[in-house]
């Protein structure tokens, strides 16, 4: 477990980076957040959780959740269901890309790009009754916060910004890979999206990856072989196409939003939450991903 002290220091020093990269503006109320927001928290196996920064300011989680929806599948679904229908491999292309989906007949690469987080959310809505109930229950329970909510401006925006996702997901059901309504699975997609948490609420809530799939009160979220095969898709697709170069300086399973999140996970040890808004080019957090690789040297760890 990091000192409070490196955390503060840490992100004293990247703190002059504020201001380089890209506020993501094309959901409209994500481009009003200060690009000038940064904030680490640490959850350790032992429960304690310290931060440093804007640790404990709300923000849209985005992409984040994707881990969540897997999750989520993994608990419903037998594993050769869900990998009949989305792939296990990195994509190489922008996380809303529509090329490979067409490509590769309508089965995504992987469940941490829009396509492959669309066709978890038809499951998911095949299974349940009320989806976007049971996903705030979940996610309450695994953050220990019952206040944390879904975002209904962000949602909104994401709906009426929707162009992209819907053509994916019409590509897909075009190629028999998605089931349900477009439109319902879509609410539900953006509902997902749009989870207001802090740095605090999320390396809480994403403990269990540390902890082969139990949360730290015990209760199996999933087996310690789902949970192995999770960390193993984060860290090969977790950052779009910046996965390699995220494993390169970080070392680390993780997954990142255009929120500005990112998580990441020293398996049997901690899991990590940085936020900051502004994006490198390929929609990760730059001034996150550096604090994540300050941290990872500063500790000595990765899983390579
Ligand atoms: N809600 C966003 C979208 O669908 C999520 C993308 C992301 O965080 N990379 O475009």
């Amino acid at each position: 477990m990091p000192e409070q002290a490196l955390l503060e220091a840490l992100v004293a020093e990247v703190r002059p980076l504020l201001g380089q990269g890209k506020v993501a503006d094309y959901i409209p109320a994500l481009a009003r957040v200060s690009p000038h927001k940064v904030g680490i928290a640490v959850t350790s196996l032992d429960g304690t959780t310290i931060g440093a920064g804007d640790w404990q300011e709300p923000f849209s989680i985005q992409s984040i959740s994707k881990v969540f929806s897997l999750t989520g599948a993994m608990m419903l679904y037998e594993e050769s269901e869900i990998w009949a229908r989305v792939g296990k491999e990195p994509s190489g292309h922008s996380f809303n890309s529509l090329v490979q989906v067409e490509l590769e007949r309508g089965k995504p690469r992987n469940p941490f790009i829009n396509a492959g987080a669309l066709v978890i959310a038809d499951m998911l809505q095949s299974r349940l009754g009320a989806p976007m109930h049971r996903m705030l229950e979940v996610v309450r329970m695994l953050s220990g916060n019952g206040s944390v909510n879904y975002d209904k401006v962000v949602a909104a925006s994401e709906y009426q910004h929707s162009a992209r996702n819907a053509a994916i997901a019409y590509l897909m059901k075009s190629f028999g890979n998605f089931h349900n309504d477009v439109d319902k699975v879509l609410k539900s997609y953006f509902h997902y999206c749009s989870l207001s948490m802090s740095c605090a609420d999320l390396s809480r809530a994403m403990i269990y990856l540390a902890n082969k799939g139990s949360t730290l009160d015990g209760r199996e979220v999933i087996s310690p072989t789902q949970n192995r095969r999770l960390n193993a898709l984060l860290a090969t697709s977790g950052l779009y196409d910046g996965a390699g170069e995220f494993a390169y300086r970080v070392g680390l399973p993780g997954k990142s939003g255009v929120g500005g999140g990112i998580i990441a996970v020293i398996p049997g040890d901690m899991a990590i939450c940085v936020w900051s808004p502004a994006l490198d080019a390929s929609g990760n957090s730059l001034v996150g991903t550096r604090l994540l690789e300050l941290l990872s040297m500063e500790l000595g760890r990765s899983i390579f």
